[in-house]
């Protein structure tokens, strides 16, 4: 078990880079050369790609509402690539959830007067490496409706899933999912069980996911392309055919390592990447190696 949970921390570098001051997360990188994108998905809705997770924008009559807002080096070209949709007021910030390529710019948002919401448990994770002043100043714990730009936003608080804190962001009337990490288009699900994440949490959160969505509904992934229902049916039946197979080599006692070699994902490779970090979560969570 020790060894499992040794490999565990080491594959959640999302986890492992919350444990260091924020300052030095940055630092770490060069973001010299990152350019922000904004790109129109529908109706008020826009997302921002840059690095780190994508900044989806409502734009209206009332103003921006801002998800997320990757790391504090690019809150200026963030504001400025934002400027180009509209010169209005940005009334608010929410946050999907804790992750630093998430909620690296609050702090910087916080100092221009903008608040911020999220969920409880985002509030009291980030408390623990971030000021006071990047911290929500709006927590929930049920689902929220912001009324702007004509827009019902349904805020939908999740079982523990990406991670412990994750909400998604409906925008009704341009039906568009803003996705947070639940739902990535890049890699395997990432499952930060030291946030509190759980893999039969993203399964059912995925299939929440499927039953807001309708067949024209625009589903912004957390990293990725604009994506469809379908394509999160896709990622959900993919989770719920590697923890099958899983739940059945851990009942006959299969360690990691023959579970790794046995490749449950060999058909999904080719698509989603290297699944070491998400099979070893699966294998961690159903209670491989105990
Ligand atoms: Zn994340």
């Amino acid at each position: 078990m020790k060894h499992v949970t040794r490999m565990v921390y080491l594959a959640c570098a999302a986890a492992v880079s919350l444990a260091v001051p924020q300052a030095l997360t940055a630092q770490q990188r060069d973001f010299s050369d990152v350019r922000i994108t904004p790109h129109h998905v529908a109706g008020t809705v826009y997302y921002l790609e840059g690095q780190g997770g994508h900044v989806v924008v409502s734009a209206g009559e009332d103003g921006i509402v801002m998800v997320d807002d990757q790391f504090a080096p690019l809150t200026d070209r963030i504001i400025a690539a934002i400027r180009t949709i509209s010169s209005d007021d940005i009334r608010f910030l929410i946050n999907t959830h804790v992750h630093p390529d998430h909620t690296g710019g609050n702090e910087n948002i916080g100092r221009l007067g903008i608040p911020i919401m999220a969920r409880d448990r985002v509030r009291v994770r980030l408390m623990a490496s971030l000021p006071e002043i990047a911290l929500p100043v709006v927590t929930f714990t049920d689902d929220i409706s912001l009324h702007l730009n004509g827009e019902d936003m349904e805020v939908i608080t999740l079982p523990p899933a990406h991670t412990d804190g994750d909400s998604y962001i409906y925008f009704r009337g341009s039906d568009v999912l803003a996705a947070g990490d639940v739902f990535r288009t890049v890699a395997f699900p990432v499952i930060d069980l030291n946030n509190g994440g759980s893999l039969d949490g993203t399964i059912e959160a995925l299939g929440m996911a499927v039953g807001l969505a309708g067949p024209n509904t625009r589903i912004v992934p957390g990293h990725g392309v604009v994506s469809t229902r379908a394509d999160v049916m896709e990622f959900r039946d993919m989770v719920i055919d590697v923890k099958a197979q899983v739940s059945e080599m851990v009942a006959r006692g299969m360690t990691y390592q023959q579970v790794a070699a046995a490749n449950p994902t060999a058909r999904y490779n080719a698509k989603w990447g290297d699944p070491e970090r998400f099979l070893t979560a699966v294998y961690a969570e159903l209670g491989g190696g105990s």
